[in-house]
């Protein structure tokens, strides 16, 4: 990536009719610059769609993330469950390649009652698997952990980088109101989050600032982390110290808003980004 793009996750609310192809355009029209193509219920395109939006992008200069399906937990004691889990995640990456997909960002597990290194090892071991494959299959696109926002969900930062660490082509998905949500509330200055980018420069090297796939949107929480996101302008999310980070290590990626109200919220952000509100 050359800069950062802001784009919404699924389709705008502006389109008409409310369908991918659709999708593509309404954010060129609306000048945004990324769609995430949401599988988070099913892998919802078929591979002749999948191609079609693939064209599409490439015609409108859009760049397509994907979000994998909620329903996965690499984490799962029940072996049905497990295997099902990397099925899933293989099929989601086989038609978001097709739909030139940049980045496909996953919930990977759940803790359960296991500790959490213990948790960390069984996701390397079942993200290796995927990865090989993906690589057999000549399927070349960013796997991303993400950031859980909830404290019972896999997903703190260390074990983002820990993942990334022993994969090839995987790096953190950041949700920032994930990050907020996570941690009740703490993670909202613009000191913590120049420590996330800090943590990830160390780490993963500009590589990854140079790649970011991030989420923010609004987010409200209770005592176990995420209950559901909201508009930016209905919750607490620092979102303007965070843009101020953003420019200062000049990282390079897409933001995906997942507010509700997805293209305002992307405004929002594109435009304080850009310094023009
Ligand atoms: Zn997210």
């Amino acid at each position: 990536m050359n800069k950062l793009l802001f784009g919404t996750a699924g389709i705008p609310w502006s389109t008409k009719p409310r369908n991918t192809i659709k999708g593509i355009k309404q954010v060129r029209k609306l000048n945004l610059d990324s769609m995430e193509l949401e599988f988070v219920h099913s892998v919802n395109l078929n591979p002749k769609t999948a191609l079609e939006a693939n064209k599409t992008a490439k015609e409108n200069g859009i760049v397509l993330t994907t979000h994998g399906q909620y329903y996965v937990n690499l984490n799962s004691l029940d072996l049905a469950k497990f295997e099902a889990s990397k099925k899933h995640i293989l099929d989601a990456c086989r038609i978001a390649n097709l739909a030139g997909s940049w980045s496909i960002c996953y919930h990977m597990a759940y803790y359960g009652k296991d500790e959490k290194s213990h948790v960390s090892e069984r996701v390397i071991g079942a993200v290796k698997e995927i990865v090989k494959k993906l690589e057999d299959e000549g399927i070349n696109l960013w796997l991303r952990p993400e950031t859980g926002g909830r404290i019972t969900q896999w997903g703190e930062l260390n074990e983002l980088i820990e993942l990334s660490l022993a994969c090839e082509n995987v790096l953190p998905c950041i949700d920032f109101a994930h990050h907020y949500s996570r941690s009740l509330g703490k993670v909202n200055t613009y000191e913590d989050f120049k420590n996330i980018l800090e943590e990830l420069e160390k780490k993963l090297g500009r590589k990854c600032l140079d790649n970011m796939h991030i989420h923010t949107e609004g987010i409200e929480f209770n005592k176990s982390g995420e209950k559901k996101h909201v508009n930016l302008n209905e919750c607490n999310l620092n979102y303007k110290d965070l843009i101020k980070i953003w420019k200062e290590f000049k990282i390079k990626g897409i933001v995906t808003c997942e507010s509700p109200n997805l293209e305002e919220d992307a405004l929002l952000l594109k435009k304080n980004y850009e310094g023009k509100i």
